[in-house]
């Protein structure tokens, strides 16, 4: 039986972090105009349309990429869909994002912790 070993996952990057980027520098993009459209003349209600749009847009983005990346964890290695590790028992390491693939004999870490996305 091998021993467990801890490793950083290596899509992670890729799967998460590129995906969070990309909301945070098109939002802004797309924001700002529609604020300017928003504060235009003549006044009225509608004018926050389109930037309450792009807002619930960048959070509905960020929930999805959250729920798809974090909540249906998948092996780096096998693909099998992992839980979340739970059986840490130092509070400042189970904070972190942690996967356990029996399969592989691998916890996968993030370095994503929670609290901080
Ligand atoms: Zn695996």
């Amino acid at each position: 039986m091998n021993k467990l070993s801890e490793k950083q996952d290596p899509t992670f990057g890729e799967r998460f972090v590129v995906p969070l980027v990309i909301i945070f520098v098109t939002a802004p993009f797309l924001g700002f105009p529609a604020a300017m459209y928003w504060y235009g003349e003549p006044k009225n209600y509608w004018r926050a349309t389109p930037f309450l749009t792009i807002l619930v847009g960048m959070v509905f983005g960020l929930a999805l990429l959250h729920h798809r990346v974090l909540r249906r964890y998948r092996c780096p290695q096998c693909g099998r869909r992992l839980p979340q590790y739970s059986g840490e028992s130092d509070p400042e390491k189970a904070r972190e994002y942690r996967f356990l693939c029996e399969a592989c004999n691998v916890l996968w870490t993030t370095g994503l912790k929670s609290g901080a996305d």
